[in-house]
């Protein structure tokens, strides 16, 4: 049970009176901030202008607030982990959600993949901070359950010499909203000894009301104000304990609206033997069959409206991709609004879609942050989410890393 605060308050008071030496009672504790990585998946960068988020609205009075620009594939897993280390997805090996490896043949890894092997290539946020001595605690985030920097075949279900944060949690979709936020209360109410100074928080309620509804959708508006209602309580609890926190607030990518009918069926272009899917939806990744290459090459060279096809090497050098190995020969790239599928689809698509051109304006994420680390800087300029592992690190009092993709230079005037 609470005790109100000014209960506590008058108690504190007559307990001074009735004792001749307070000095003898303990001093309550003074708590070092802890920061809190909060990832609202497919929250568009103008949810926070749309009235729906007064508790978010409130952070971005206080500190400051930005459109991020997410990472080339606009998709979930590239773009979590792509915050998580610094770098982006060609060079992180995290190129889509699903995707394949010539090194392990008749493999495929899908978002339940947890082979340290997909993911080794760059260092997460919670692995460097705990080995500057930062216990960390993630509540979900793409990547948090992976033993990072192990290897070989798993035993029961663990890859030699992985590393994990002090606290984490298997990943399931079914635990709503409230839940995971009591679960980063209790963390927090531990003693300084086993309380976790860096945690991340999850949540998946908007981006799957943005599918299923549409992103402008009452249900999707509703999602979004369900997750910043859930925010603001996170932020009264915390604020009863006397713990202070500095909040990051992120989305991975935004959401466009994908009109019935608005889609490409791959089997009208080129022959349906001539290639297989890796990847479908606002893009697809294609590998040609065996043999049926020039057949491929010259199907998806011929211009098809609202829609853009490219062999890896040929990828626009705006969208950074096209080096890693795992990514497949081909890629085409629908205009927002489109979807690209092997086929015809059987069933209604889905009424919102993200895997855009990283610079379409359906796709720019939404960036709050505030706490004693922040000043109240307003709204900065647009940023590429690149940066936020570099703010993470500037935040914890770790020292800047040079190898990444992105540095903190935009927070610059935000940060005390
Ligand atoms: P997508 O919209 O396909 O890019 O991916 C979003 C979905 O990924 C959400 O509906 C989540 O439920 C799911 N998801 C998020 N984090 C994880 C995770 N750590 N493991 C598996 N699935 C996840
Ligand atoms: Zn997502
Ligand atoms: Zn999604």
């Amino acid at each position: 049970m609470r005790i109100p605060a000014l209960f506590l308050g008058l108690a504190a008071l007559a307990g001074c009176a009735a004792t001749p030496r307070p000095a003898a009672r303990a001093a309550p504790e003074r708590r070092e901030p802890v920061t809190i990585l909060i990832g609202v998946d497919g929250a568009r960068q103008d949810y926070l202008s749309a009235g729906l988020t007064p508790n978010l609205a409130r952070l971005a009075a206080a500190g400051v607030s930005a459109a991020m620009q997410p990472s080339f594939p606009t998709k979930t897993f590239p773009n979590f982990w792509t915050m998580a280390t610094g770098v982006r997805p060609d060079r992180s090996g995290i190129v889509g959600n699903t995707m394949e490896d010539a090194a392990r043949p008749g493999e495929r890894f899908t978002m339940a993949t947890d082979d340290p092997f997909w993911w080794n290539a760059a260092k997460p946020i919670w692995i460097a901070a705990e080995e500057a001595g930062i216990r960390s605690a993630t509540m979900f985030w793409p990547g948090s359950t992976i033993g990072w920097g192990g290897s070989g075949k798993a035993d029961h279900g663990v890859y030699a010499g992985g590393s994990y944060p002090s606290d984490w949690q298997a990943f399931a979709s079914a635990i709503p909203a409230p839940k995971r936020v009591d679960a980063v209360v209790d963390w927090l109410r531990r003693p300084a000894a086993t309380r976790p100074r860096f945690v991340t928080l999850y949540f998946d309620d908007v981006d799957i009301a943005g599918h299923d509804n549409g992103p402008d959708a009452p249900a999707t508006r509703a999602a979004m104000h369900m997750v910043d209602s859930e925010i603001g309580r996170l932020q009264r609890e915390l604020a009863e304990l006397g713990q202070p926190v500095n909040l990051i607030v992120v989305a991975d990518h935004g959401m466009a609206a994908t009109p019935a009918g608005q889609f490409i069926a791959l089997d009208t272009i080129a022959p349906a033997d001539s290639f297989r899917t890796i990847e479908t939806g606002p893009y697809a990744s294609i590998e040609p069959q065996p043999g049926r290459q020039a057949v491929l090459a010259a199907a998806l060279s011929r211009p098809v409206p609202h829609m853009r096809c490219w062999p890896k090497a040929a990828i626009p050098a705006r969208l950074r991709y096209g080096t890693h190995p795992r990514v497949p020969a081909w890629l085409c790239l629908a205009e927002p609004g489109w979807i690209v599928l092997a086929t015809r689809p059987v069933k209604d698509t889905d009424k919102g879609a993200h895997g855009y051109d990283d610079a379409a304006p359906e796709m720019q994420a939404l960036f709050v942050a505030g706490g004693p680390a922040f000043r109240a800087a307003g709204r900065l300029p647009a940023f590429r989410n690149t940066a936020i592992h570099p703010l993470l690190r500037r935040v914890l009092g770790m020292a800047a890393d040079p190898s990444l993709d992105g540095d903190a230079a935009v927070f610059a005037p935000a940060l005390k």
